[in-house]
């Protein structure tokens, strides 16, 4: 079909019809969503075969896409805007930032620079200042808006190598990286992927990476430090992706701020414990460093495709990320370019809206309650005969059965029961399931059913 695309195309700018649909799907969706498997059955999983198709010659209708998107996919998502759904730390999201979303998305303004969206500018430049009071960091840090904390790791890694070669008086964009000095980066053995990623596409290789021992919570070993210098990078740690644990920012930044190193720290879901004041012993000291990442789309509870990198200097973050052109018009307010790679991109009203809706109080309330729910998992789980790896200090908790086949055995077993999902890792060497507290949505009651599925599992053994 698709005739009408053509010759309505002004009628279709007022058509309600397709809103309508996907708000009926989407309804649909949050009202059986407590009841549908955390994970697609294999019998769901089967439906996908509707998508394999030729990219057909003529359009859809947008009502049948609908419609095959619902009928097809819906199914077929990972239940994570419930509350059982414990994989990787993927974060919930609060409905008002899903509603403030579809509001947005109707806009569908560029945050690029302020002119093209007096409302981008004006709202990100709120959320900025916001943020920076939140977390505590020091005052004038600037803050990019980017899709997640990979971006976030990356710009600021970007931000840290080139301004430590202006510091020695190497201007990076004139002399280029095959005439520089040597810049070194330190960082733990227990670093996450995507640090490794933003690193290599910088130019750094495993040669000029120093991995640090780190100890059974998985925080380095302040005295495997090596020497640090001011032609060097050290990257630390805001919770550890199994553990859950935090390192000792206050030793390791006060080695690196007189050694003139710089300090990024990766803070992809763990960076929240600061807005804690239960929970800010564990980020102590941490504005010591240089440049930190967070996400917004896993602790906070937004909506995928939020994240922030923070550098202190704010020239240190622009010099790297500015682009010029003569048709750039940098007079209307913030400009969101200046302080990430992209150019085009949606504005972040959903984080401001949930700092809004939350308030200093309830934003810290949301992460303690997700602290809270892993403690309980970890006391439950214990009770049913599993064995905790971790210290619950944050959102993880790590766990096991007597041997490897049994663990591996009964986290197949439950990812399939539908009833929640949590992924495994490997620990210190050892076959473990991790189960990460990462949704406001999750409850005691979520918990207790959690913790039941897995008893009854490993009963059934
Ligand atoms: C998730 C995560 C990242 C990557 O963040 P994305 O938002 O997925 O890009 C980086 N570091 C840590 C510690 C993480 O948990």
């Amino acid at each position: 079909m698709n005739k009408n695309f053509y010759s309505n195309s002004r009628e279709l700018l007022k058509s309600k019809e397709l809103f309508e649909l996907a708000k009926e799907s989407a309804y649909e969706y949050i009202d059986t969503l407590e009841d549908r498997p955390v994970f697609p059955s294999l019998e769901d999983l089967e439906k996908l075969k509707h998508f394999e198709e030729e990219l057909p010659l003529q359009g859809t209708s947008g009502s049948e896409i609908l419609t095959m998107l619902h009928q097809y996919g819906s199914p077929n998502t990972c239940a994570v805007t419930g509350g059982r759904y414990y994989g990787f730390v993927l974060g919930g999201a609060l409905p008002l930032t899903q509603a403030v979303r579809w509001l947005a998305d109707v806009w569908n303004q560029n945050a690029a620079v302020g002119l093209m969206s007096p409302v981008a500018s004006k709202i990100e430049s709120i959320a900025e200042k916001w943020l920076v009071e939140l977390f505590g960091l020091p005052k004038n840090t600037a803050v990019g808006f980017v899709t997640g904390s990979s971006s976030a790791n990356l710009c600021a890694l970007a931000a840290a190598r080139n301004s430590l070669l202006k510091r020695i008086g190497f201007h990076l964009k004139e002399e280029g990286i095959y005439n520089s000095p040597k810049i070194k980066v330190v960082m733990s053995d227990q670093a996450h992927a995507t640090v490794f990623k933003a690193l290599y596409l910088l130019g750094f290789g495993d040669k000029d990476i120093t991995l640090v021992k780190s100890d059974k919570e998985g925080r380095i070993i302040v005295s495997e430090m090596p020497q640090l210098d001011n032609q060097t990078i050290v990257v630390l740690q805001a919770s550890n992706l199994s553990t859950g644990s935090y390192e000792d920012f206050d030793s390791i930044c006060t080695l690196a701020n007189k050694a003139g190193a710089w300090v990024h720290v990766d803070g992809a879901f763990g960076l929240w414990a600061a807005v804690s004041k239960k929970l800010n012993y564990l980020t102590k000291e941490y504005e010591k460093a240089d440049s930190w990442a967070a996400d917004c789309h896993k602790t906070l509870n937004t909506t995928y495709d939020g994240a922030m990198v923070f550098v202190k200097n704010e020239e240190d973050l622009t010099s790297t990320m500015q682009a010029s052109g003569d048709y750039l018009d940098f007079s209307g307010g913030r400009n969101g370019m200046v302080y990430t790679l992209d150019m085009s991109r949606r504005a972040r009203f959903e984080i401001w809206a949930a700092l809004k809706y939350l308030g200093r109080e309830g934003t810290a309330q949301l992460i303690e309650n997700l602290v809270q729910n892993a403690k309980i998992f970890e006391k439950q789980l214990k009770e049913a005969g599993f064995e905790i790896l971790n210290e619950v200090v944050f959102n993880q908790v790590l766990f096991c059965c007597e041997n490897e086949e049994t663990t591996n055995d009964v986290l197949k077993k439950v990812q399939q029961s539908g009833v929640c999902w949590c992924g495994g890792t490997k620990w210190k060497g050892k076959s473990a399931i991790r189960i990460s507290v990462s949704s406001w949505a999750t409850n005691e009651e979520d918990v207790k059913k959690s913790v039941e599925i897995f008893q009854k599992v490993l009963e059934n053994k």
